[in-house]
């Protein structure tokens, strides 16, 4: 988005009134706008049945920005006391699917979607027909306020080239303290001056935004969090966290910003999968393991940080939990003692843990750090660094039971993961053993034999939980990463 102007809001401050009210009858539905066409976009409707704005939340307009879509996609499972929510979490599927801002196989001139919508002085007329069937779906339901979730590629604080990491409104709309509130929301948990969120004034002719305020009278605005440097769980997390607090205002949502998933016990037909997504594993781990999950029919999956897991989101919203490769001990650090400790009482009570060479480390009971929600330890750590290639791995009849896999050996990506051994713990039952390595990497004057048939892959019990650990990497190798949709499916239920 171009910015023509820029403006400070002042600083009002609302108090809010947030009383809690008992939750009403909450009616969900849904459907596709541009339904039997390539533009398909789902949308869902939470109905308070109580008289109260109409807030529409749209996500997915440029397909690169994805944080906004996934926060909408979250906001559909909140509850709300009065008002109707209207969710289109993915407004542009085809751009999303690809991953980039302009739409493919757009006609020429219309495939930046968010430039198609009635321009100001213009006939009440969309460009396209993505643009078509959104708006008048739009229009049809006559929202009293329209959210827009974007990104940008780097702070507007830092970088003013760019519009991310800010709440852009029209120049004459009358909002109120609510950009302050929201940005206030988002900001309260980031220290760094130059990432803070700002109030911009603008927003490009033709945008859905810009449309809906001037023709329908929309309270309307554009979010924006900074896809650059951050991981995508703080990046969704901070969209909700702005929509939250509106709606909050507005004396609408019933439930906390965290919520992400369909809250309830376990053994629903859907598996609710969380994966940590935070310092100590990579932003694209996280977004691997959950691509190689999504191919799996019935399974949601949610990337959550450390504040996430800080604010209670595996208290009744997930099935299992997996820390994939990275540090261990950095994984440990950044979710802090009180988040490993949510983390053993999520798998106590029930919930399946799956930790990944990083994430199998910090499952273990010897380190200081570690989880101990397994009797296992890791065997020759000095030479934790003996080295990343392809090893022989041999599964047990019990392994090959439970992942799925026919071949009794396989040959996995190994880098550097843990060497595991029991701890003779005597509150835990021993491991069983999942796969063994029937090969070994020695770099680093690591002593040969010590790997050699020695654990890959094991499965405990922690209280009512499940944790199996893999030491190398099956969702590396596409023919081996059912391995990890059998692992998860295991420990879910
Ligand atoms: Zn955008």
């Amino acid at each position: 988005m171009n910015i023509k102007r820029r403006l400070c809001i002042s600083a009002l401050l609302l108090v809010c009134l947030s009383a809690a009210c008992p939750a009403g009858t909450v009616e969900r539905t849904g459907g596709l706008i541009a339904r039997g066409t390539k533009w398909a976009a789902p949308y869902h409707v939470v109905d308070s049945k109580v008289a109260g704005p109409t807030v529409m939340i749209t996500g997915g307009m440029h397909g690169d920005e994805p944080a906004g879509a996934r926060a909408a996609g979250h906001i559909r499972f909140w509850t709300i006391r009065r008002g109707k929510l209207i969710i289109i979490p993915r407004l542009n599927v085809r751009a999303l699917a690809a991953g980039q801002r302009l739409t493919p196989g757009a006609s020429k001139g219309a495939d930046d979607l968010n430039r198609n919508f009635p321009k100001s002085g213009c006939p009440d007329k969309a460009t396209g027909d993505p643009a078509r069937a959104i708006w008048a779906f739009v229009k049809s339901h006559e929202p009293d306020w329209l959210l827009d979730l974007h990104e940008g590629f780097a702070f507007h604080k830092s970088n003013p080239k760019s519009t991310g990491a800010s709440i852009i409104s029209l120049p004459k709309l009358k909002l109120g303290d609510t950009v302050k509130l929201m940005l206030d929301a988002a900001n309260a948990s980031v220290s760094d001056e130059g990432r803070k969120l700002v109030a911009l004034r603008g927003s490009a002719d033709g945008s859905l935004a810009r449309a809906a305020a001037e023709r329908l009278g929309a309270r309307t605005m554009i979010l924006e969090t900074c896809f650059t440097g951050q991981y995508m769980s703080l990046r969704t997390r901070q969209h909700r966290l702005m929509v939250h607090r509106l709606l909050k205002h507005l004396k609408m949502v019933d439930c906390e910003s965290d919520r992400m998933a369909p809250v309830g016990p376990r053994g629903r037909s859907i598996v609710r999968v969380a994966i940590y997504n935070g310092l100590g594993t990579g932003n694209k781990t996280g977004l691997h393991l959950e691509k190689v999950l999504r191919s799996s029919p019935g399974m949601l999956v949610r990337l959550i940080g450390p504040p996430d897991i800080a604010s209670g989101v595996l208290d009744g919203q997930f099935d299992a939990m997996i820390f994939g490769g990275g540090s261990g001990k950095g994984q440990a650090t950044n979710i802090g003692p009180a988040g490993c400790k949510a983390v053993r009482k999520f798998v106590k009570g029930g919930g399946g843990y799956l930790g990944i060479c990083g994430g199998a480390y910090l499952a273990t009971s010897e380190y200081e750090w570690g989880l101990k929600i397994i009797d296992a330890r890791t065997v020759d750590r000095k030479h934790w660094k003996r080295g990343v290639g392809k090893v022989k791995v041999e599964l047990t009849k019990l392994g090959s039971a439970i992942l799925g896999v026919s071949e009794a050996v396989v040959d996995i990506t190994y880098a550097n993961g843990p060497l595991l051994g029991p701890y003779n713990r005597k509150d835990l039952d021993d491991y069983q053993v999942l796969a063994r390595f029937r090969g070994e990497i020695n770099k680093n004057n690591a002593p040969k034999g010590v790997m050699l048939n020695s654990p890959a892959m094991i499965l405990g019990r922690f209280g009512s939980g499940k944790v199996i650990l893999f030491s190398p990497h099956p969702e590396k190798i596409e023919s081996l990463q059912g391995m990890v949709r059998r692992a998860v499916a295991h420990i879910a239920h």
